[in-house]
């Protein structure tokens, strides 16, 4: 036989095996009882799996070897196969993961002194057409499953060695942000479910308070997100009125500012210890005057909150440019003079297209012009379906 067909009756042996990874608590309980085993050994797992990280059952020594067998025979525990793996002259690191069927998505992690984040991808492409992002060029693929999720944050801390999983909370990967690629919140049941296994306290055991979900501002779903997960929340706003933000984010044309604030207003555990993140991408000429952060100001009065003012970072094809570091720094210090917090994000990866808004997953060949029109051509097939 040769290697390739070896390879491929590998992967077709793993594809019928289940992937236990993903499971919640309750359903890796079914998996045992279904091969007649008692819920216990589901907590036994859950702690070889998310404690101590490990991949292989052979390994899960406070097993008996029969059952070991019967699980191997049975089920797999998977992460996505890491079909590219860059590090950035900064340390920012990225992995392209391929999935059983073939997609694609990234994830970025990002060391910093005091901590490491993670910034996970939540679904393959995007169905919003955010005009300055790379992501919002691409199709909407498909939704990443809680196994996909959850498997970036697992795989990401395998290329570190972090396992078994630090208890004194001073660990690289200490940081988890929902800002990769997609809307976390249209795909909020497969997201919360990664994120309970993310935060479960007898494995990774990361507190709620080191979790960060970004969204473009679907309404119904912060709602939701709030009573159900309530991790913290950063919103891409971009800009202070309907009128600019209907241009650069459609989706302001469903879910307006007004009700986007108040979403915010209602969101709880919204105080001074934990405020809000608004995400401000700096687009020259666009969202970047004086006048632009003095209607900020008077947007969020009485919302404890934060901005992060992110340097708009180019992609091919773009139609946009990065606001100068004299204007940005100038409506900065109008956004601090009002008493909100207000730093400039230093991009980080940007030699390896890791930064925010620079995710995307095919990369064809292309001149310039020749993606702006492909880029065109994409939102205007987005927006005619949604
Ligand atoms: N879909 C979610 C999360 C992913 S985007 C959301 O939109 O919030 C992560 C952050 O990067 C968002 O604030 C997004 O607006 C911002 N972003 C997108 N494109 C960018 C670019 N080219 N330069 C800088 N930031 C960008
Ligand atoms: Fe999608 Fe977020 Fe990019 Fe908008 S900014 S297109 S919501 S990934």
């Amino acid at each position: 036989m040769t290697s390739e067909i070896t390879d491929t009756l590998a992967d077709a042996q793993t594809n019928t095996r289940v992937n236990l990874i993903g499971l919640t608590r309750e359903a890796l309980a079914e998996a045992m009882a279904g091969i007649g085993e008692k819920p216990f050994r589901a907590k036994q797992l859950w702690h070889w799996m998310y404690y101590r990280g490990a991949t292989d059952f052979a390994a899960m020594t406070d097993l008996s070897k029969t059952l070991r067998t019967k699980l191997e025979d049975r089920f797999v525990v998977a992460r996505p196969k890491t079909a590219r793996e860059q590090t950035s002259s900064d340390g920012t690191r990225k992995w392209l993961f391929e999935f059983t069927d073939g997609q694609k998505a990234e994830t970025v992690f990002i060391p910093d002194d005091d901590r490491g984040t993670v910034c996970i991808s939540s679904q393959v492409g995007c169905t919003l057409t955010c005009r300055f992002c790379h992501t919002g060029t691409q199709r909407l693929v498909r939704n990443l499953t809680p196994a996909e999720i959850v498997g970036q944050f697992l795989a990401a801390r395998d290329s570190y060695g972090e396992w078994p999983t630090p208890m004194d909370e001073r660990r690289m990967l200490s940081n988890v942000v929902l800002m990769g690629m997609g809307e976390p919140l249209y795909n909020f049941d497969n997201v919360a479910a990664a994120m309970r296994i993310v935060m479960a306290d007898d494995g990774i055991a990361l507190s709620r308070r080191r979790i960060t979900l970004s969204t473009s501002g679907v309404v119904p779903e912060i709602h939701r997100c709030g009573k159900e997960l309530n991790v913290n929340l950063a919103i891409s706003l971009h800009a202070p009125d309907d009128d600019t933000r209907n241009v650069i984010m459609p989706i302001n044309k469903k879910y307006p500012l007004k009700e986007l604030i108040q979403a915010c207003r209602d969101y709880p555990g919204a105080s001074n210890a934990r405020r809000i993140t608004f995400e401000y991408v700096m687009l020259k000429g666009l969202n970047d005057t004086p006048a632009h952060a003095r209607a900020l100001i008077k947007l969020v009065k009485g919302l404890p909150c934060k901005f992060n003012l992110i340097p708009f970072n180019p992609w091919p094809g773009t139609p946009y440019e990065c606001s100068d570091a004299d204007t940005i720094h100038e409506f900065a210090e109008i956004i601090w003079n009002a008493g909100l917090s207000a730093p400039i994000r230093t991009p980080r990866g940007r030699d390896i297209l890791a930064a925010c808004g620079q995710l995307k997953t095919d990369s064809e060949k292309l001149s310039a012009r020749e993606r702006r029109l492909q880029a065109e051509k994409a939102w205007a097939e987005k927006e005619a379906v949604v």
